[in-house]
């Protein structure tokens, strides 16, 4: 047989087991030669066969999740020989800051396109380097979510009145890789039945030789009525009961109907967060008691949040009034926490055989949360995908000292004998140099502010919310302002959305926002950039390109974090209140630890910020690390013995904890209980 042979009957084969809709017209250009948007179209046929086989030698993984943060702009990029659609690209950040000579706000212009646009943070971004892993690791798995038709919001800073949410629109169709197919399945619930599209999405592993296919269901289509279908326009936006259940019947239900669907054989549903819960409600359906605990082996379940508003309630009459009698006695059943509330996490709890938290701190506070379930909560702490986060530089950094860090590339766990090179100068010269390679990315980046490589840069980015307190560092401007005449500049580069019915979080932006404006006549000291619409790739520059990665969450409501994960993988120094994975790490020198500290074995209040006190005690670590950094940076000339460059290795050794692969190696002993 000829080449073209083999690839049409790849093209064949790749159609008999995904049915796209719209072929012809859309994708058949995209979709050949052996080619799936430019990665190889053979693993997503090995992938689609794997998954039909009966249940045996391997367990396959169903993996729910209501957000996925996956950026094809820079990892795995898939490509499209359509033309893009405008919506699908980012256009432009606007940036806000204390830099007077023209106006406050520039307009970077931008022209990469878009993370897929259904995540909102680091839940999302953790779904994302979950399942890459499991494609390197080339586990059986797919991956559920929801195809969110206008995805979370637009952030804009409005000048004296904060931050404005734009609703935002984007282009299913052409986004490079995603395919809608051709079934479609219902969903019965008691006074009607909805229907949904299934769009697939395959996540390839580093090498491109494994994927997983991630689904995607969608009510945005002709038979149902209008209200079911914008039911998948928003991801989070809604304050509306009806509208909120819906959501999470049909990422469970729906989930399970679309794996039935596709033929599927599962053997683990891995709940991400409660949100996915009415998966267990589905698959029990017509079972009786033992069958029903039966089932329950099958399901493991992960909490996220110590955070009140992550915990999913409802009234039993909201509920009921939606989905069937049976359906309703089994949620009744596990998941009644009063006679009026229907409790998600408490459902998810007693339903999942397996529960884990997702670091050890975080631990502890679900055994104060959950007294009852102690002996069944476990930890697994989170970790973030190496080959995302990792920047080319430092990989090719590593990839020079092949000694220490054999096949890095599959085993980032290596990455603990970092330690060894200590003594080496010829490394910690290459570390800085790549660091300050990174680091003069942002400056070209934001080249109209005239950053430079050679000051102290410190970022804060994340979604706002306000255990985070985000402001923190702009307490006392002041104080900062006398940090940079005592011992040299600074630049801070702040990003991140706030939840638009977050009221506080909004607070947080105002004020800042206000801060950032009453500065004058300093910019040579104290720079201050307000980065709009935080995203994965603004992440990947920022994390792995300042001095200082700041995290200051009020302990204990930070269930892990990971951005300060992404940041150690490229050697950069955290400053960080002890909580989540930073408690794991507090003993291996990644930086400065300040702050309050939450007193064990007792709940604390998410009310009190503990503002005052913590942010004193953060302008004495900057201090403290300025001066250290001006002595390693001394106007572009580097002091390469610097205990500065002593903790960007430990960092790089810490890195060797905190990834994705040492999660799912936890994962699969301690939740999933494979080889
Ligand atoms: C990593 C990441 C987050 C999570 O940040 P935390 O500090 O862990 O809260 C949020 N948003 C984006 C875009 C990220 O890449």
């Amino acid at each position: 047989m000829g080449v073209n042979e083999d690839t049409l009957q790849l093209q064949d084969e790749f159609l008999s087991l995904a049915a796209v809709d719209n072929f012809e017209e859309c994708y058949s250009r995209d979709i050949k030669d052996g080619l799936y948007f430019g990665l190889p179209l053979q693993p997503i046929i090995e992938a689609e066969k794997r998954l039909r086989m009966p249940v045996a030698s391997a367990k396959s993984i169903a993996y729910f999740s209501m957000e996925y943060g996956l950026a094809s702009s820079f990892y795995n990029c898939l490509v499209s020989s359509r033309t893009a659609n405008a919506d699908n690209k980012i256009q432009e950040h606007e940036v806000f800051s204390n830099y007077r000579l023209a106006d406050y706000f520039f307009t970077l212009k931008s022209n990469k396109i878009m993370d897929l646009p259904i995540y909102s943070g680091g839940l999302g971004v953790l779904a994302g380097d979950t399942i890459k892993t499991m494609a390197d690791y080339r586990l059986p798995a797919a991956a559920i979510g929801i195809l969110w038709n206008t995805g979370y919001f637009r952030q804009r800073f409005w000048f004296k009145y904060g931050q404005v949410p734009e609703e935002m629109h984007w282009d299913p169709a052409t986004y490079p890789g995603l395919i809608p197919l051709k079934n479609k399945i219902k969903i019965s619930l008691k006074f009607e039945d909805i229907y949904l599209r299934l769009w697939k999405y395959y996540v390839y592993s580093y090498d491109r030789s494994s994927v997983v296919p991630l689904i995607l269901l969608d009510s945005n289509v002709e038979e149902n009525n209008e209200k079911v279908r914008h039911l998948t326009d928003q991801l989070y936006r809604s304050d509306n009961s009806w509208i909120k259940l819906m959501q999470r019947i049909i990422l469970g239900m729906g989930g399970i109907v679309a794996l039935k669907e596709l033929k599927y054989n599962i053997d683990i549903f891995h709940l991400n967060e409660g949100h996915a819960i009415f998966a267990f409600v589905e698959s029990v359906k017509g079972l009786d008691k033992n069958q029903i605990e039966e089932m329950r082996k099958h399901f493991v379940y992960t909490c996220h949040t110590p955070v009140e508003a992550g915990h999913d309630r409802f009234f039993s009459e909201d509920l009921n009034k939606i989905i069937k009698k049976e359906d309703y006695e089994v949620v009744d059943h596990f998941g009644r926490e009063k006679s009026w509330i229907i409790n998600l996490t408490m459902l998810s709890m007693k339903a999942a055989s397996k529960i884990n938290a997702v670091s050890h701190s975080h631990q502890k506070v679900m055994h104060l949360q959950f007294p009852k379930y102690e002996d069944r909560i476990k930890y697994v702490t989170n970790g973030v995908h190496s080959h995302t986060w990792i920047s080319d530089r430092f990989m090719s950094l590593f990839k020079q000292y092949p000694g220490v860090f054999k096949d890095i590339q599959a085993n980032p766990m290596i990455l603990s004998r970092a330690g060894e090179l200590k003594k080496d100068l010829k490394f910690r010269e290459s570390l800085w140099q790549a660091h300050q390679a990174n680091k003069e990315d942002i400056c070209g980046f934001l080249s109209k502010w005239g950053l430079s490589k050679d000051v102290l840069t410190i970022c804060w980015a994340r979604r706002v919310a306000a255990y985070k307190r985000p402001s923190m560092i702009m307490q006392d401007v002041d104080r900062l302002i006398e940090i940079a005449k005592e011992y040299g500049p600074i630049q801070i580069i702040f990003a991140g959305k706030a939840h638009p019915k977050d009221n506080l979080g909004f607070t947080f932006i105002n004020e800042m926002l206000e801060r950032v404006d009453k500065l004058n006549g300093v910019y040579n000291l104290l720079k201050i950039i307000m980065l709009e619409n935080y995203d994965i790739s603004l992440a990947k520059m920022l994390t792995s390109g300042v001095d200082i990665w700041l995290n200051n969450p009020l302990p204990p409501f930070e269930a892990s974090g990971t951005s300060g994960m992404k940041a150690i993988l490229n050697g950069v120094i955290q400053v960080s209140t002890l909580d989540g994975w930073v408690a794991e790490a507090a003993d291996k020198n990644i930086g400065k630890i300040f702050g309050y500290r939450s007193e064990e074995g007792k709940l604390s209040s998410e009310e009190d910020l503990h503002m005052p006190d913590d942010s004193k005690a953060l302008y004495a670590a900057l201090e403290e690390m300025a001066g250290l950094y001006y002595q390693t940076n001394n106007k572009g000339t580097v002091d390469l013995p610097s205990r500065w460059i002593d903790i960007m290795i430990d960092c790089l050794a810490a890195g060797a904890d905190f990834n994705t692969y040492r999660m799912l190696d936890d994962y699969k002993r301690i939740v999933w209980n494979i080889p």
